[in-house]
């Protein structure tokens, strides 16, 4: 069926389906919906191409940012406490709580063998230099309940031996293998307010 479609909509078909949790049947779905709507097709070609031109990382923390960190700027950000995510969105999750008043660092995944994820493809080089920088009395690993999730801990644990301060983990109670966005609000500020110390 797909062979009939004209080849710029092919393409978009394809585009949506590799994007996660979008087949094939969802991603025909969007096609027609914004087919429908082009004022909303207008609207995403044009927020497609200011992400494009305009998202970077911020090269401190990792956050998504328009050239300038809200996080890394914020003059109230002052517990001397560093909390690592996986993912960007991660701080979006965090942020819902409204109780951490620390500083993040994005590590952009987290270590998985079998996906050939590895230490050089996480912003590890970048958290080292970081402490080396800045002064911190706590990190907080809250990297979710994975197995890759642990493992990726207890590396940047072997890492950290030799740093001074506290490294803690999220409380129990978040659901083993959820993404921290997933989590309700409530048993997040739970599990930050009743850090464990993470141990080798
Ligand atoms: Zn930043």
């Amino acid at each position: 069926m797909q062979m009939l479609l004209p080849p710029s909509l092919q393409a978009l078909l394809e585009a949506l389906e590799r994007l996660p949790g979008i087949g094939p049947r969802s991603a025909l779905r969007i096609v027609q919906a914004l087919l429908k709507k082009p004022d909303l097709l207008r609207q995403l070609s044009h927020s497609l191409e200011g992400v494009i031109h305009q998202i970077t990382p911020c090269p401190v923390c990792g956050f998504w940012t328009e050239g300038f960190c809200v996080l890394c700027t914020d003059p109230a950000r002052t517990e001397p406490i560093l909390c690592v995510v996986k993912d960007a969105s991660d701080i979006l999750a965090i942020e819902r709580i409204q109780t951490f008043r620390g500083r993040y660092h994005v590590l952009g995944g987290i270590l998985d063998p079998l996906s050939g994820v590895g230490e050089k493809d996480l912003r590890l080089v970048q958290l080292w230099d970081r402490l080396r920088r800045e002064s911190y009395e706590e990190i907080i690993l809250a990297l979710g309940t994975s197995p890759e999730a642990e493992t990726t801990a207890y590396y940047i644990a072997q890492q950290l031996a030799d740093w001074p301060g506290r490294l803690t983990r999220f409380a129990s109670g978040i659901p083993v293998g959820s993404d921290l966005e997933y989590v309700d609000p409530l048993t997040l500020a739970r599990s930050l307010r009743e850090r464990q110390p993470l141990s080798l």
